[in-house]
């Protein structure tokens, strides 16, 4: 066997043909395991690999979606299955029942895909693009921290407070972008930072 195979690329290549005990022998995990059993044999011919993260929970489990049909090369890509990524070291291939579920959240009807915005004095949201959606959340947190950041306490002690306006973070991206995230919203003086996952 070529051992510079990754995990992954083995379970690909092996699919549904190779049984549990095989795996087993092989020292792969009975996740694994039950992961390549499941999954129906040329199920994934022909299809994308992207890395991703799941949604739900500060763990960030390695995933990877795929796609048939190859935006390269102009063509519509459908996701068709998502499993753990047996090369991430967070979750070595293994999913829990939310992040097992993920494709059901891509294929949902009621799932947003755009910003939406309700405006005053209206009882529907309307879908407006990107672009838009954060140049008005940029412009009311400009004019809000502008109207009421704080300075100096009563005793003129220097605290640089802002505290009108509250930033919750997701869970579900890299050490390196939440440092990131952390450190801008509080070079603003914000003080109302949470987190999905309450880190
Ligand atoms: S698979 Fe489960 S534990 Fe892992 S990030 Fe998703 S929700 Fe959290």
């Amino acid at each position: 066997m070529n051992m510079e195979l990754s995990r992954r690329a083995f379970l690909r290549t092996s699919g549904a043909g190779l049984a549990g005990t095989t795996l087993g022998a092989f020292g792969f995990g009975e996740a694994e395991a039950a992961v390549a059993a499941h999954v129906k044999p040329f199920h994934l011919v022909n299809t994308v690999e992207a890395r991703n993260t799941c949604t739900y929970c500060s763990v960030a489990c390695g995933i990877i979606i795929f796609a048939k049909g190859d935006l390269r090369k102009g063509e519509k890509a459908d996701i068709v299955h998502i499993e753990g990524d047996a090369d991430h070291p967070t979750n070595r291939g293994t999913l829990c029942p939310k992040g097992a579920a993920l494709l059901n959240i891509v294929k949902s009807e009621t799932r947003l895909t755009q910003p939406m915005v309700r405006k005053p004095g209206s009882d529907t949201f309307e879908p407006i693009s990107w672009d838009v959606a954060l140049d008005k959340i940029a412009r009311a947190m400009k004019d809000d921290r502008d109207a009421n950041f704080i300075a100096k306490n009563k005793d003129g002690v220097t605290v640089n407070r802002w505290l009108t306006t509250g930033f919750l973070a997701a869970s579900a991206t890299t050490n390196e972008t939440a440092f990131a995230t952390y450190k801008v919203v509080r070079s603003t003086g914000m003080l109302a930072f949470d987190n999905q996952a309450r880190v």
